[in-house]
């Protein structure tokens, strides 16, 4: 059984319609990231899958339960984006506070080390730093030992050293078989961190698969030669080639299959081809192609 399904799920605030006929499907033991501009809908995602928000159409489902059987069942952890902690608690009693409320939570020094807390257990939460106060929030996350843990922008205000002591806790805790869903809008965390990237733009699928896969499918790769006054007609209908553009004397192909381009240029056309140019478009460029398109 899928551990997280989207039905066809809509939802509007009032004329806004920020998540549109979604559908996907989540295994058990992934780590996915939900990538996407601001406004994309990734937050609404989560909070639906939370029971936060309920679906204008379609069904969110929870290892085939509803989201507020789920949460009750203590099988979901989560990092929002706005969260405050309570500022008079060190962190070693918020923690101990939070997981005491599920039915089989973490033991606490156990929570304390997946999160890097350890050193810092008896500090105030309000005299923590920003990178901190969002591992004690990830703390809080996973106190009460979830099935599926839900990250929204968790890096968010995090220093390059904290980012990356946060992810390796990520890690750790996804390698005990649980399901992990963060939203970025970061491509090198989806790209570097997950085992899937779902694409989001304007509340619909705009892509779906690996980092690898997504820059491959977007048509991941550019031919550019000096085009200099000889006509670009045609250039859109060579094998492989997704779009044309021609500036400055230069033609860029975008193209899913270069070889199959580079031979047609050559053999199928009669320009004059200098100054040849290959590129492997990176997953930025996949990204925003897709989320133009969408
Ligand atoms: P993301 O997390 O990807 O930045 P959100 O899910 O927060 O996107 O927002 C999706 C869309 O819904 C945006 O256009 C946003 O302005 C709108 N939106 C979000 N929350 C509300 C709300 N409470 N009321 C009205 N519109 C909202
Ligand atoms: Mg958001």
């Amino acid at each position: 059984m899928n551990a997280i399904v989207f039905d066809h799920v809509s939802k509007h605030y009032g004329d806004v319609l920020a998540v549109d006929d979604l559908s996907l499907a989540i295994e058990p033991g992934k780590t996915v990231a939900l990538l996407g501009p601001n406004g994309a809908g990734k937050s609404t995602s989560i909070n639906l899958l939370l029971g936060l928000l309920k679906p204008t159409a379609g069904t969110v489902a929870v290892h085939g339960r509803t989201p507020d059987e789920a949460v009750r069942a203590g099988q979901m952890g989560a990092m929002l984006q706005n969260g405050a902690l309570i500022p008079e608690l060190s962190v070693k009693e918020l923690i101990d506070l939070v997981r005491r409320l599920y039915p089989n939570p973490l033991a606490l020094d156990e929570i304390l080390k997946l999160a890097d807390l350890t050193d810092l257990a008896g500090r105030r939460a309000n005299k923590l730093s920003g990178g901190q106060s969002q591992r004690v929030r990830f703390a809080l996350a996973i106190a009460g030992a979830p099935r599926i843990l839900l990250l929204d922008e968790p890096t968010a205000a995090m220093d390059v050293e904290s980012r990356l002591r946060f992810w390796a806790s990520m890690h750790d805790y996804a390698s005990g078989g649980r399901t992990v869903l963060f939203a970025t809008h970061y491509l090198e965390e989806a790209d570097e961190h997950s085992d899937r990237v779902i694409v989001i733009a304007r509340g619909r699928l705009a892509a779906d698969g690996t980092a690898a896969e997504i820059k491959a499918g977007a048509g991941g790769h550019t031919v550019s030669f000096a085009l200099g006054d000889q006509p670009a007609a045609g250039l859109d209908r060579l094998p492989g080639v997704t779009a044309v553009e021609v500036a400055a004397g230069v033609a860029t192909l975008h193209t899913s299959d270069t070889d199959a381009t580079l031979a047609a240029l050559y053999r199928g056309t009669s320009l004059d081809v200098r100054e040849l140019k290959l590129s492997s478009a990176d997953l930025e460029a996949a990204f925003l192609a897709l989320t133009r398109e969408s």
